[in-house]
């Protein structure tokens, strides 16, 4: 028995991967070992790693130019990663949206240069910024956002423009969740275990050009050059994560790609925003209605008094993984690619029932 899963990260697999794994677990394709036993260098684990990276290609419609890298430390090794490697000398720009915005600007400022160029936090997160509300300075390294806010709940529903500067994406809650066009940015990354797999591997899409930027001096397994000369197998890798992700990808496609894969999302963010608007404030949404997030809806109940019994009651329904982040308090939902249709029917059907039980 599978539970509704609305937990925010690691997420929801699709459940046709985890029987896939499963039934290859111990022995991985004849080879009379799990791929958690094999060398990285050998011929079943390579073709993986490449297959891997060709459906990624596929789905999101790569085009050439771009590296596809595999890397370890989570998104949060990113956050230093990018202005070590992306700097050069100069200013990074920042779009301050949250925790993790705020946690990438903060890490680059190890680096050397950054600018805050915008800043959510006086509205408690509730927005992103709206097209034309950002102004840029002349001459950035490169421009940096997150594309989805895990803990806030909100999401761009358009993509910034950098001006001349390289666009970098945080995208860790919302890869693979919608069509995205690539051509426009630097660099995109994201820790797997939303909406890619499981928790070890983090994907970085790069413009080749922008390797000319690697500082020499930088250690190795930090140093994109390095990583990208020896195709992600400067070390160790995450074989397992990698194997997850490609299978994951592999379902994606399967569904019919990226826009099919939005459409479902939308629907499903649609249907639990409507409860929400449509409860007359007995749940409360968190995020400004343009920059609500397909991924993670945030709410609370109108009667704060009455938040324990709705999650104790969404439990004992097998509805888990509602509760808030703790910096933001309340409730969210986190409705990633693989969490069905069927567990957003279950869970405004909760909400409606608790809500008319105490009308
Ligand atoms: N960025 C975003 C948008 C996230 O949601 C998270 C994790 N919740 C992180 C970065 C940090 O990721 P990791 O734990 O992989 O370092």
């Amino acid at each position: 028995m599978r539970a509704h899963n609305f937990s925010a990260g690691p997420g929801a697999l699709p459940l046709p991967v985890l029987e896939q794994v499963q039934a290859e677990l111990v022995d991985f394709r004849g080879a009379g070992r799990s791929i958690m036993e094999m060398s990285h260098r050998g011929p079943q684990v390579m073709r993986v790693f490449e297959e891997c990276v060709a459906d990624l290609r596929t789905l999101l419609g790569i085009p050439d130019g771009y590296r596809v890298l595999f890397l370890q430390g989570g998104a949060r090794a990113q956050f230093w990663m990018i202005a070590a490697n992306l700097l050069g000398g100069g200013t990074g720009g920042y779009l301050e949206t949250g925790t993790w915005a705020a946690g990438a600007l903060r890490e680059a400022g190890k680096v050397g240069s950054t600018q805050e160029l915008w800043s959510g936090k006086a509205d408690g997160y509730s927005a992103v910024p709206q097209p034309g509300e950002v102004s840029l300075p002349d001459g950035l390294a490169y421009l940096h956002y997150t594309s989805n806010n895990t803990i806030y709940g909100t999401q761009y529903h358009h993509i910034p423009d950098p001006g001349d500067a390289p666009l970098i994406v945080d995208a860790s809650s919302d890869i693979l969740s919608r069509p995205l066009d690539v051509s426009q940015f630097g660099a995109i990354y994201a820790g797997a275990q939303k909406n890619m797999g499981p928790a070890g591997v983090t994907v970085l899409i790069l413009r080749e050009d922008l390797l000319a930027r690697v500082p020499d001096g930088l250690p190795e397994v930090f140093d994109y050059k390095k990583v990208a000369g020896k195709d992600s197998m400067l070390n160790t890798p995450p074989v397992f994560a990698v194997y997850v992700v490609g299978l994951v990808v592999k379902h994606l496609l399967s569904l019919g790609g990226l826009a099919a894969v939005g459409e479902i999302n939308a629907r499903k963010a649609e249907r639990l925003y409507r409860t929400i608007d449509e409860s007359a404030g007995f749940f409360v949404g968190h995020a400004a209605n343009h920059s609500r997030s397909e991924m993670n809806a945030t709410f609370r109940l109108g009667r704060a008094d009455l938040q324990d019994e709705f999650l104790a009651g969404a439990q004992e329904r097998g509805l888990h993984g509602l509760k808030g982040h703790r910096s933001v308090g309340g409730l969210r939902a986190s409705i990633y690619n693989a969490v069905p249709e069927a567990s957003v029917t279950a869970l405004v059907e909760y909400m409606t029932e608790f809500r008319a039980a105490r009308l």
